[in-house]
């Protein structure tokens, strides 16, 4: 039977993240909580709820301190918000803290190589429509954002990550479907009749304020506890596939 892993990432730190890790629990899902401790526009996450959720089997990764974006800053600025916010976050939750998801999901070379100097093994960006178990762990996919989005909007964001062979499968594989539910089934599918890591990207508190929380329960319950299928947080996924960062070595994937 091919691997078919499913995993979930949720961005930026909020206390809604609380209510999402329930809905994921009640599902056997797992997931990884993206915190970016110092966020400007959002109401912080605060300690105790960042252990709660590792309590519940989740894992806490860094999203830096600031949610500035990395692009168009110097090597060691970049690095700052790398290690500084994986030091808070493994003071609060007393684990380490490995890994990482790009702020806007916009990754440079220079961020990419900071990864491996500040400790982690896995950065997550958001190149959409993607299910290969093989990939660059410096640069990994996902497989939906699950938000109401145009073709137009899920096609430029597309283009401004160079993510084509996320095109080609989008077309291939859903028939350029934008139903984040629909769209959803056909990816998860693809992932479980081929092999695959089907990984679902939001933000808690985007599903709340969009009313997306019954359109979430009709993907995660369409995609629970199928046998065969592992459930895994980012790290977990990724160490079910054994990849090793290509980083400086190669293209992404
Ligand atoms: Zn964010």
């Amino acid at each position: 039977m091919p691997l078919t892993i499913v995993t979930t990432s949720w961005d930026d730190g909020h206390h809604t993240d609380l209510r999402l890790a329930d809905r994921l629990a009640a599902y056997a899902l797992k997931g990884t909580f993206y915190v970016a401790l110092n966020h400007p526009g959002n109401k912080d996450i605060e300690d105790d709820e960042i252990r709660a959720l590792q309590r519940m089997g989740m894992e806490i990764g860094s999203h830096t301190l600031s949610h500035r974006l990395l692009t168009g800053r110097s090597a060691e600025e970049v690095r700052y918000e790398l290690r500084e916010s994986k030091a808070r976050l493994e003071n609060i939750g007393g684990v380490p803290v490995v890994a990482f998801s790009y702020p806007e999901g916009a990754f440079t070379p220079a961020a990419c190589a900071a990864l491996a100097e500040t400790g982690y093994t896995l950065g997550r960006t958001t190149m959409a429509f993607r299910t290969p178990t093989k990939f660059d762990p410096a640069r990994m996919p996902i497989s939906i954002d699950f938000r109401r989005a145009s073709r137009v909007g899920l096609a430029r964001h597309a283009l401004r990550d160079a993510n084509i062979a996320g095109l080609a499968d989008w077309v291939r594989l859903a028939r350029l479907e934008t139903d984040p539910v629909k769209l959803g089934k056909l990816l998860f599918d693809a992932a479980l009749a081929n092999g695959g890591i089907f990984h679902v990207n939001a933000r808690s508190w985007e599903i709340d304020g969009n009313g997306l929380w019954q359109d979430l329960d009709a993907l995660i319950s369409h995609v629970a506890h199928r046998p065969g299928v592992h459930y895994a947080t980012n790290s977990e996924a990724l160490s079910l596939t054994q990849l090793e960062p290509q980083c400086g070595h190669a293209k992404a994937a």
